[in-house]
């Protein structure tokens, strides 16, 4: 069996083939530019590889929505180029013969987690991206949750910290935990990089709190047995450590959860969630 596994980043693209053990046989990575020339590199690489099925996870919004007219678009991204690209319709037109999966970059990078990775064996696993937007994809139950909408975690609004007057990189929302806490919040509030802030800048302290009060709302609204946290922002070190100190002080022993070092922690394919997840995606129209 051959799989083949899309992960679109808005800052790049992945694609990959695999076998049926998820191994990845063959990858590449390029820039994500216009829709028009990036795709030209995907069916570049596809064209050369009969697979068996294909698994997109893409950045967003898409519409998830199989009885919309819109399904297997990218919506209302900030990447004015990809705004209403029919991703899915254009592979469909190059590959008619291909069963093709189409999810979020997160809800990719879940499967890939609670299959293969931090979250294997578990029936609830959240993962939570924090790198230049922040997102997160949950399987409830072994299965993706998708609604009307594929969850738009990232958004939710958090509470300042007093001394804090930022009020975040987000167009839409003043105070979202992706405008407060994402990579570029450092950019935003410093105008620096987050990589290059000390990890005793009172920044960090910030953004710390404001992940722990996100992971704090998805444990008591969404109940995971682990949350898996990807992205740049937590390769910062030490970060992990502090969020879960965090996550305690906010929880302060009122629900029960997995302990701490189990329950919060990074991811298990480090790199490889989203386009393992794009296989399992991919193998799952197989069925
Ligand atoms: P993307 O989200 O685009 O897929 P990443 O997950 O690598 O990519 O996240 C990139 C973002 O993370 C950038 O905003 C970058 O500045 C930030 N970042 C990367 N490394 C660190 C670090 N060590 N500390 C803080 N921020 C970081
Ligand atoms: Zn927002």
């Amino acid at each position: 069996m051959l799989l083949g596994s899309i992960e679109a980043g808005g800052t790049k693209f992945v694609c990959g083939i695999g076998n049926e053990n998820m191994e990845v046989i063959e990858r590449v990575t390029f820039p994500t530019t216009t829709p028009e020339e990036t795709m030209e590199h995907v069916f570049a690489f596809f064209d050369k590889h009969n697979c068996d099925a294909i698994g997109i996870g893409s950045f967003g919004p898409i519409d998830i929505d199989k009885t919309s007219s819109t399904y297997g678009y990218i919506t209302s991204t900030p990447k004015i180029k990809w705004v209403n690209f029919n991703f899915l319709g254009a592979m469909k037109e190059r590959y008619p013969n291909t069963p093709i999966g189409w999810t979020t970059d997160v809800n990719a990078a879940v499967l890939g987690e609670h299959g293969y990775g931090a979250g294997k064996g578990l029936k609830h696993v959240l993962y939570l991206t924090i790198g230049t937007g922040i997102g997160g994809g949950m399987v409830y139950n072994n299965a993706l949750m998708e609604g009307y909408n594929a969850p738009e975690m990232g958004h939710i609004l958090i509470q300042p910290v007093v001394d804090d007057h930022f009020d975040g990189t987000c167009r839409f929302h003043k105070h979202c935990l992706e405008g407060m806490a994402a990579g570029p919040s450092f950019d935003g509030r410093l105008g620096i990089k987050g990589a290059d802030v000390p990890m005793d800048h009172v920044a960090w302290e910030y953004v710390v709190q404001y992940i722990a009060q996100g992971l704090y709302t998805y444990t008591l609204t969404l109940a995971p047995e682990r949350i898996i946290l990807g992205g740049g922002v937590m390769k910062a070190p030490g970060i992990l450590d502090r969020v879960r100190t965090h996550f305690e002080l906010l929880n302060n022993q009122y629900v029960k959860t997995p302990p701490i070092n189990e329950y919060i922690v990074l991811p298990g394919l480090e790199d490889n969630a989203g386009i393992t997840g794009g296989f399992v995606l991919a193998k799952n129209q197989l069925r």
